[in-house]
């Protein structure tokens, strides 16, 4: 199959483009590099069947390269993070909505199918036991650049939906909550990473707020072959799917753990929210996923504990610079 990847130098676009190559595929990646990095590339840059594309989804000429001849594209590429979204709101914006709709436009011109990356933000402050696609979004006010991007993805999401029902576009949505691994930065606000270089360097751990809020953690390499999977089922096309781990957590019982299965001296510091964010910034109190709609359709069904996760994050950062392998879950698709 010859598979497209905007986002291709990011966390996820990059092991994504690993995923893919082992399974057969042609891969080509377009990524800018403002947040993507081609270290992230290392061990596939030279594959025979891998090509980089450096440019920006706003560059409709540059979105073609890649869409040109494609069976299939992922759509990846996107402004993440709270902290470049608080701190670049306009940016964000542009990125999210209008990069989208130039993604749609080529992929329709050019006959793939699609795969869109959405996220749970869209969901918002609805803090229910199992968020299920079906439910509500609960956003505050437009003032604040947070709910911004969350109001753009869904906007992403109401587009492909169109495409999908008034052009025929072949296009599936996954909702990604909280995928975390290897490569992924700190420096985007992440709370794993950044709290597992702090551990290793023996700083305070940042907790802010209270600590209560939870999140449920996924690993990336339960991630990658559930979306693979997913784009490859023509009865998701027009549907949304989350994606999410299984086991929820608080903040400050993530950063304990951390502590301790890394056998850190730092201390636990709590940091109020005005010291940690720009303007713009409210928490989510929890954010669970519903992933039975994934489960039905590939298996999905994360299995790696949040202790194999801190372990794989921690060993990005050893000195030697050699991380763990990401191990991937379920079955590979061979193409
Ligand atoms: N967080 C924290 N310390 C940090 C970074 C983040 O306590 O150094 C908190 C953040 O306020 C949020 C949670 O960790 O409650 C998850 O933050 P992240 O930005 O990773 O993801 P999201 O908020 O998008 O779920």
């Amino acid at each position: 199959m010859k598979t497209a990847i905007t986002g291709g130098a990011g966390f996820i676009g990059s092991h994504l483009v690993q995923y893919l190559l082992a399974a057969g595929d042609e891969v080509t990646a377009l990524d800018n590099l403002s947040t993507g990095r081609l270290e992230n590339l290392r061990d596939v840059i030279g594959h025979p069947r891998f090509h980089f594309v450096e440019g920006d989804i706003l560059d409709r000429s540059a979105v073609d390269k890649v869409a040109v001849g494609a069976t299939r594209v992922f759509h990846l590429a996107a402004a993440v993070g709270v902290n470049l979204i608080v701190e670049h709101p306009l940016e964000s914006l542009r990125t999210n909505i209008h990069g989208t709709e130039v993604v749609l436009d080529s992929v329709l011109a050019n006959g793939a199918s699609l795969l869109l990356a959405s996220t749970s933000e869209i969901y918002g402050k609805n803090t229910s036991d199992r968020l299920s696609e079906e439910a509500d979004r609960i956003l505050g006010s437009t003032l604040k650049s947070r709910w911004t991007y969350a109001a753009a993805k869904g906007i992403d999401e109401a587009f492909a939906h169109a495409y999908w029902r008034e052009f025929g576009l072949r296009v599936a949505i996954v909702r990604l909550f909280n995928t975390v691994g290897p490569r992924q930065t700190g420096r985007y606000g992440m709370v794993v990473p950044r709290l597992v270089k702090q551990a290793i360097a023996g700083e305070p751990l940042t907790v802010y707020g209270d600590g209560k809020q939870t999140r449920c953690f996924s690993y990336v390499g339960d991630i990658v072959p559930a979306i693979t999977g997913i784009s490859e089922k023509t009865s998701a096309y027009g549907n949304a799917y989350n994606l999410g781990g299984s086991h929820e957590v608080s903040i400050l019982a993530l950063a304990e753990r951390i502590v301790e299965l890394l056998g850190s001296d730092s201390d636990i510091r709590f940091v109020p929210y005005q010291e940690a964010y720009a303007d713009g910034y409210e928490d989510m109190r929890r954010r669970v996923p519903d992933n039975s709609k994934a489960r039905e359709l590939v298996g999905f069904d994360p299995q790696t504990t949040l202790d194999q996760i801190i372990r794989s994050v921690a060993a990005d950062y050893r000195p030697n610079g050699k991380p763990d392998p990401v191990q991937w879950k379920g079955t590979m698709v061979a193409n």
